[in-house]
């Protein structure tokens, strides 16, 4: 079936056609009825905070619900775990090698084709909401309103359609309130595809002024691997996202005059004074009302640092305690958001013809390994949480195994909408394994590939790998050159790299046969050491 399909794209000469005769493809899909497109992303959002995941960390009733009502991917997992690059490789369907933006100092190509210009032409109203990263203006968008950059917590600015526009708020609501607003404009006689992507809960971690006390009176427990040393990981030790090195400004959010001097790397990139700036920056964009309700929950934990006067141990956990809970506060707003989407798509009676997607860019470590962040190849930012609903074409409560990746996206939202995919995106649609007939072929290896060394943040080295079932084998290279093996059965916390292990041998050079099979089929074949 995908072959006719890709075979017919080719014949008429690859996927720029459709762009070229977008009445041919409008006037073609007409007849099918296309699904609404609501897809809810967030920044950084961990599967381990998430409780239909299995978190016993927080509860996330509304993310649950979608899975509940749909399909929860156990194995979801992104290419390149990192902010931009995650979010190119989901617009175009392609690996970060192909779609030009390896790292977050690259420029999106927004000539390039994308799902949204496809849905456009299509006949879609295409809208893009909140956290866009890309560095150059989206395309394919009927409506863009965009933080810039990575945004702010509160108060943020937001280029619409080219205009600045300045609001008062938490930026989690006024990115729900936005979209909220474009659906009651939206024509009534078309679909629409609209991409709601938070900021939160991304680094500095800021909650909502009413999500401020939810975790005064309980402390979070410790991850197995908290205290990870690194041994046979050279890659991992030599990393700089240690919960240790956090700044005590700007990720604790104590005061100038509560500590004695700022301590920590906190990436290896901003100074310690630039981050003192930084916080004080984000301090001063909150309005007088905001910053009362701000002091009286924090100024309790600036005395209480001053006064514990904490050192080693008592001071790294009493860190990650500072971090986790204001991490978790901020999914609380996210959680919200995605109920109030909901609750717009039951009263406007949408449900049943709106496949409804809730993901992050990646995945992140929530202490695991010692370490906040993401980049790295091992399962916490590996993973990347997906939950869909489809009420008219998936069952509910469903939970597939297979392994998908953000490069399946594009494709599946083309393949819902009866838009044919281009020859070009390297993912699948997963509409097979939705529809609860994915008894056939299903990739059995994933393809990784992280750039952003040395420039760029937390010194983690460029590395690729492939990861099967049971296996992952990664290499990291540059100015390094070493290989991890890790068995995710018997190891699933991979703490022990087998890659120089006698009796793993053969499975290594399996691996390697696979990895190269697979560079070859995704064109990733010019790396160079
Ligand atoms: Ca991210």
């Amino acid at each position: 079936m995908k072959t006719t399909r890709r075979q017919f794209i080719k014949s008429v000469g690859l996927g720029t056609v459709t762009l070229a005769f977008p009445n041919l493809i409008s006037t073609r899909c007409a007849a099918a009825k296309q699904p609404n497109i609501l897809f809810i992303m967030s920044d950084d959002h961990a599967e381990q905070a998430i409780s239909c995941y299995g978190s016993q960390l927080i509860e996330t009733s509304h993310i649950d619900r979608i899975a509940h009502e749909g399909i929860r991917f156990e194995n979801s997992f992104v290419t390149n775990s990192i902010c931009a690059p995650s979010r190119a490789v989901l617009l175009t369907g392609k690996y970060s090698h192909m779609n030009g933006l390896r790292d977050n100092q690259d420029e999106f190509d927004g000539s390039q084709m994308t799902f949204p210009k496809l849905l456009q032409q299509a006949g879609y109203q295409t809208a893009m909401i909140g956290k866009w990263h890309l560095k150059t203006d989206p395309t394919g968008f009927d409506e863009w309103k965009i933080l810039i950059d990575q945004g702010e917590y509160y108060n943020p600015t937001l280029i619409e359609n080219g205009v600045r526009n300045e609001y008062i708020g938490y930026t989690t609501d006024l990115i729900t309130d936005i979209a909220v607003e474009s659906l009651n404009r939206r024509d009534r006689n078309r679909p629409f595809c609209m991409l709601v992507h938070h900021k939160a809960p991304h680094r500095n971690w800021m909650p909502n002024l009413k999500y401020l006390d939810v975790y005064n009176d309980r402390d979070l427990p410790l991850p197995e691997t908290f205290y990870d040393d690194y041994a046979d990981r050279q890659a991992a030790k030599e990393a700089d996202m240690r919960i240790d090195d956090m700044y005590l400004s700007s990720d604790m959010k104590l005061n100038t005059g509560y500590y004695e001097k700022e301590t920590g790397t906190g990436g290896n990139l901003a100074s310690a004074p630039f981050a003192e700036m930084g916080w004080a920056a984000s301090l001063a964009r909150l309005t007088e009302t905001q910053r009362k309700a701000w002091d009286a929950h924090y100024d309790r934990i600036n005395e209480e640092f001053r006064d514990l006067k904490l050192t080693g141990d008592d001071l790294l956990r009493w860190k990650y305690q500072r971090y986790i809970k204001d991490y978790l506060s901020c999914i609380l707003s996210v959680d919200e958001s995605v109920g109030r989407l909901l609750e717009y798509l039951d009263e406007e009676g949408l449900n049943d013809n709106t496949l409804v997607v809730y993901t992050s860019d990646q995945g992140f470590y929530l202490g695991e390994h010692g370490w906040y962040d993401k980049r790295f190849m091992y399962e916490e930012s590996l993973g990347m949480p997906l939950v869909m609903r489809y009420p008219d074409q998936m069952k509910s409560n469903r939970v597939s195994e297979k392994m998908v990746l953000n490069l399946d996206f594009a494709p599946t939202f083309l393949d819902f909408a009866g838009v044919e995919i281009p020859v070009e995106m390297q993912g699948e649609s997963l509409r097979a394994i939705t529809s609860g007939n994915g008894q056939g072929e299903w990739r059995d290896s994933i393809y990784y590939h992280y750039y952003e060394y040395p420039h760029g943040w937390h010194n983690v080295k460029r590395h690729y790998g492939v990861r099967t079932e049971r296996y992952k084998l990664i290499h990291f290279y540059y100015d390094i050159d070493t290989w991890e093996l890790f068995d995710l059965q018997r190891d699933p916390n991979e703490l022990n790299n087998l890659y120089d292990d006698p009796d793993y041998t053969d499975i290594v050079n399996t691996l390697k046969t696979e990895l190269e099979r697979l560079q070859q089929k995704y064109g990733d074949t010019d790396i160079r050491i």
